[in-house]
């Protein structure tokens, strides 16, 4: 078992095992903050090794040197470069090939590129989440559904890889952006690791082990214990102050909370007062509808439903006719009133007002047009209202009724 333990502050562990049954670690890995990364040789007998630490070698040398999730994924192109060029140099076996996860991490955030089945994860808060997507023929499976988790591990064609280093020139990196948090830790692993072990079983690990090497040395062992199929790699990183645990990121977190309860506030207010609206604009309507106005338009007087005026630009008359009573003819006291838009609580008072003011009204008892108050009363009774305005104009003949839509006079 070779170890690789942090000399510096930065708390991380890298470890790899040869397993239980291949003759040959095929795994390579790199662990040299802010850079991890791991790469697990494909091949068998056709030099794995060599092109996992090809890809290995050339990612050092090309990787930024802070987190950009670009200039990763370029680096880990280059390495697929490599590899292929190994290959034509005679480093290596036509058909060798490798997979490579790397994770580069600081300030608060950690930048992955990715390409095969090795795996990165995240604890936090005692969560594991897997980070990465394995580019595996089982992977894909799950991914639409045709498989679970358990059924994967346990697939006949769990190892065949959809997507390696070494033979696509225009290889297609994956790259993540995460941001880490103080006390989060980083797993990143080969399928020795991954395929040999549940996950629930990493997380309980990873969980219960305060220290970085102490959580690797019982991942590997765990792997062992399972079988030990394959080669194993891990590193285990855990975020610290430096790393970006990082106050600024947590500060930003936290001032990002309030503003999410202004969010809450701001909805429940537009809620409030959208239902403050809506009861206002029922009540409104309920008062409108009730009510009858009574005015005087070009010297006819108007029976409107509603009230008079408008709110917010909404006319608050609902519906207007003519009656056939005059303004000239009545008394000015009347007219002086109907000046005001008498407003009344339904249209039946407006009606009853309206009729005492013909009453009262000399011209209209001294005239004919009496004849015709009459005539409008008798159709009133026998509800069938008058729609007709001048019908009062000739003074021998009643006005001609006609249909109201309404059913009200006029
Ligand atoms: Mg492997």
């Amino acid at each position: 078992m070779s170890k690789k333990r942090s000399r510096n502050a930065v708390p991380f562990a890298a470890l790899t095992h040869v397993g239980n049954v291949r003759a040959l670690n095929e795994d390579s890995l790199l662990a040299l903050p802010p850079l991890y990364a791991v790469a697990d040789g494909l091949g068998g007998h056709e030099s794995g090794e060599v092109a996992s630490a090809l890809a290995i070698d050339t990612l050092r040398d090309h990787a930024p040197k802070h987190p950009d999730a670009v200039a990763l994924a370029r680096a880990v192109q280059s390495a697929n470069q490599t590899v292929i060029s190994g290959i034509v140099k005679g480093l290596g076996r036509e058909g060798m090939g490798t997979t490579m996860t790397a994770v580069m991490l600081e300030s608060g955030r950690a930048v992955f590129a990715q390409v095969g089945d090795s795996r990165a994860y995240l604890l936090r808060n005692r969560r594991l989440s897997q980070v990465t997507e394995d580019h595996s023929v089982v992977g894909e499976m799950m991914r639409s559904g045709h498989l679970t988790a358990e059924e994967a591990r346990r697939h006949p064609q769990r190892s065949v890889i959809t997507r390696a280093l070494g033979s696509d020139p225009n290889l297609n990196v994956d790259t993540f952006d995460v941001t880490i948090l103080r006390g989060d830790r980083l797993l990143v692993c080969t399928d020795g690791l991954s395929t040999m072990v549940e996950d629930a079983e990493i997380e309980q690990i990873l969980s219960s082990s305060l220290d970085p090497n102490h959580a690797a040395e019982k991942l590997v062992q765990a792997a062992l214990d399972a079988g030990g199929n394959d080669n194993i790699s891990v590193i285990v990183v855990d975020v610290n102050e430096e790393q970006g645990a990082n106050a600024a990121a947590l500060k930003a977190m936290k001032q990002k909370k309030p503003r999410s309860k202004l969010w809450l506030w701001a909805l429940i207010w537009t809620a409030l007062v959208a239902a403050a609206v809506a009861g206002v604009y029922f009540l409104t309507m309920n008062y409108i509808e009730e009510r009858a106005y009574l005015n005087n338009q070009d010297g006819i007087i108007y029976m409107h439903k509603g009230v008079p005026g408008e709110i917010l630009g909404f006319n608050l008359t609902l519906a207007s006719a003519p009656t056939v009573v005059e303004f000239d003819l009545l008394a000015p006291e009347f007219q002086a009133s109907i000046g005001l838009e008498p407003t009344f609580e339904n249209i039946d008072y407006a009606w009853a007002e309206l009729e005492m003011m013909v009453e009262r009204s000399p011209l209209y008892f001294d005239s004919a047009e009496r004849l015709i108050y009459d005539g409008l009363l008798a159709e009133e009774s026998s509800d069938d209202a008058a729609e007709n305005g001048d019908g009062d104009s000739d003074g021998d003949s009643e006005s001609s009724s006609s249909d109201d839509e309404e059913g009200d006079r006029p």
